[in-house]
């Protein structure tokens, strides 16, 4: 069976091959030799990625917890319970005392079923989903900019014939490893790389220049190379003249910057900032590539706009081998976030407070505008509303809260007080767990639908496999819970590519405009977005003659000084910074029931330099205590030469005390409300303290 991997943006395809040997069944990967994206490649995740379809702690009937144990109860019982529940909820706390949690795993039919069931069938303002841990400081950054937010610029073929490259706080050899590739063959053709990281990782190996930047303080870099190719005369005048808008502002706070200050605030030297600014300036053609060490920060839409000053000031986007680029993390991390599940968005990139964006899709969805509900809070802040029992009762889809968000001793505490959570998952998930009911979602081998990958592109996933007995696709739970909530005439569906049908309407003249792609379409060619007719070929490379604002002009970000929410202090003197493992998928639900990958990595660890180690009296490989104002949590340390020495590094992957969002930081970015993940200040300490 043909059918792509589920763990990250770039959605390699590959051939699953089942086989029974005398009563076993048994798997084997082939990557597809035609992919465009991977051509042709699988990491160790994509090679195992069936392992935990098979698993035999899958769920297969909907469980009702009762005096504390899940009880299995049929189907029609579970919805006609929720419905109950949820309706007798909104009486006694109002319509958006109800909230809904979801993922951007999902696919596209599905994000956007998600968000047309929150506010048609719940009517609730409260949606959100865990794509605001992932994409919102950069999808911010790019919108205020560029007027529209798309991963990648241009198509990851043009990255080899790139002169220059910079990758800020991104580690792709390790979480989009199946791209390498093509970084490695813009160096074979004589491209300068350049990682800005504080860890030594399999991607700075590749690196001409690794400027190991203190955690958080990525701006004074841009700041500092701003104004190395100002004074240098490194800036494209023409470009800036006619295309771009708020250049004055941004050259009159560069004089007075001094290099060897931001230098020193950014942990790196005068010498560093010089050459990457000189090789980013000199370079004929370049990209910028950021990540979520550069964006999940509480000023991580700042982080982002100071880089794409770098773009726009050297003329370095629109154009062939030149643009700006975010990594997506999560599966469908791109199309997940394009069709509603936002707080403020509605379908196509519409805003949920733009009267004609209301009326348009009221008017596909057959409901009064008036009824659609304005803009909730982001998916951290809704777990606070919950705690002061503003919101009591949560539907979580395809994601793992208790564990994903920062701050999750609060979390739990916060999500313990609903009167009624709804889990629809494949396992029993940490949050899952906690669930009064749960019900069982199809894996992706099983699911049929559209995902958008890191570039914009278009694909088709087939479903492979036969969901198990008892099992549901995403979207025929959210049409037969609509139903039991007397809302089943908006969501009369029978397939995926009906949902997509409408999802093509509701897209079009949006931003993201989908409604030049049909399934058939993609049967036959990827398609990137915007594509907004069926005669249009799509559009693998954007800005070309223009931005997407009313002027058709981007914008210059005025220069700003990083400060981290919390400083390191006696108390808590190192700084923990948290990210993936090659091995893992998010909060690891999935990728810890894959026998193969579990082996492989089946405990975090804390990555820590020897030379901090022996200051705390810490043996390589010893447990210990991790922490933070916030609490607790316990883990092996791992000795690392490659990291700064103020700081820590810890995976996110696992749950219960193991849970690194343990000790992380709630603080919010104020624009986009990406909590701060990579900078907490914390300290390690013995299991036993005397
Ligand atoms: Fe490809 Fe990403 Fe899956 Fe690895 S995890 S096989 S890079 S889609």
């Amino acid at each position: 069976m043909r059918t792509q991997c589920p763990y990250c943006s770039v959605q390699c395809s590959m051939d699953l091959i089942e086989e029974k040997i005398i009563t076993r069944k048994r798997f084997k990967t082939k990557p597809n030799k035609q992919d465009p994206t991977s051509e042709g490649r699988l990491c160790i995740k994509g090679v195992n990625a069936h392992q935990h379809v098979v698993s035999n702690e899958r769920v297969t009937h909907p469980l009702l917890k009762i005096d504390g144990e899940f009880v299995k109860i049929p189907w029609e019982l579970a919805l006609e319970y929720i419905a109950e529940q949820l309706k007798a909820i909104q009486t006694e706390d109002g319509l958006d005392a109800v909230s809904v949690y979801g993922g951007g795993s999902l696919t596209n039919e599905e994000a956007y079923l998600l968000g047309k069931f929150a506010r048609v069938a719940v009517k609730t303002k409260h949606i959100d989903y865990n794509g605001r841990f992932c994409m919102s400081a950069a999808a911010a950054a790019a919108n205020k900019a560029f007027g529209i937010d798309r991963g990648l610029t241009n198509s990851l073929h043009e990255i080899p014939d790139a002169k220059c490259i910079i990758l800020a706080g991104t580690n792709i050899a390790d979480c989009q490893p199946t791209i390498l590739p093509y970084f490695r063959k813009a160096k074979k053709n004589g491209a300068f790389i350049i990682v800005i990281d504080p860890r030594e990782t399999a991607t700075s190996r590749i690196a001409d220049l690794h400027l190991q930047v203190k955690p958080g303080m990525d701006a004074h870099i841009t700041n500092g190379m701003l104004k190395v190719l100002f004074e240098g005369g490194y800036f494209d005048k023409t470009f800036i003249h006619d295309r771009t808008t708020g250049f004055d502002a941004l050259s009159n706070d560069l004089q007075s910057l001094q290099l060897s200050e931001l230098a020193d605030l950014a942990g790196v030297s005068v010498d560093q900032i010089e050459l990457a600014a000189r090789k980013y300036g000199e370079a004929e053609t370049g990209f910028i590539f950021t990540a979520r060490g550069v964006e999940q920060h509480a000023n991580g839409y700042e982080n982002v706009r100071q880089f794409i000053n770098l773009a726009l000031a050297t003329g370095k986007i629109g154009r062939y081998a030149s643009g700006y680029g975010a990594i997506t993390g999560q599966g469908n991390g791109q199309g997940g976030r394009e069709h509603g599940q936002k707080a403020d968005q509605l379908p196509g990139y519409r805003s949920i407070e733009n009267q004609e964006h209301r009326n348009y899709i009221a008017d596909i969805w057959g409901v009064p505008e008036e009824d659609l509900p304005r803009k909730g809070v982001s998916a951290y802040e809704m777990m606070e509303a919950i705690d002061r029992e503003e919101i009591t009762s949560m539907i979580v889809m395809a994601s793992n809260p208790v564990v994903s968000n920062p701050n999750s001793i609060f979390v739990e505490k916060a999500l313990e007080k609903l009167r009624f959570l709804v889990v629809i998952d494949m396992f029993v998930s940490e949050t899952a767990e906690m669930a009064d009911i749960i019900l069982p979602a199809s894996s992706y081998l099983e699911d049929e639908g559209t995902m958008t990958n890191l570039e914009g592109r278009v694909t088709l996933r087939r479903a492979g496999r036969v969901k198990p007995n008892g099992v549901k696709h995403d979207w025929e739970i959210l049409c037969e819970l609509a139903a039991a909530l007397g809302k089943g005439e908006y969501f009369p569906f029978t397939s995926s590519e009906e949902i997509f049908e409408e999802l093509r309407l509701a897209s079009k003249g949006g931003l993201a405009d989908y409604a030049g792609i049909t399934y058939s379409r993609l049967e036959e060619e990827e398609v990137f977005w915007p594509c907004p007719d069926m005669s249009h070929p799509g559009t693998p490379r954007l800005f070309e003659t223009t931005f997407y604002h009313d002027d058709g002009k981007a914008k210059f970000y005025p220069l700003q000084k990083p400060r981290n929410p919390e400083e390191t202090s006696q108390e808590y003197p190192l700084m923990l910074t948290t990210g993936r493992w090659m091995e893992h998928y998010l909060t690891g639900v999935q990728t810890r029931r894959s026998p193969d990958l579990l082996k492989r990595s089946k405990e975090p660890l804390l990555e820590i330099h020897p030379d901090t180690a022996a200051k705390y009296g810490i043996e390589d490989g010893s447990i210990f205590q991790l922490k933070s104002s916030r609490g607790t949590m316990v883990i092996r340390c791992k000795y690392a030469n490659g990291i700064r020495r103020d700081t820590v590094f810890a995976p996110f992957h696992w749950g219960n005390s193991q849970s690194i969002n343990r000790v992380t930081s709630p603080a919010l970015d104020p624009v986009c409300k990406m909590p701060e993940f990579k900078v907490s200040s914390v300290n390690v300490a013995p299991l036993i303290e005397k």
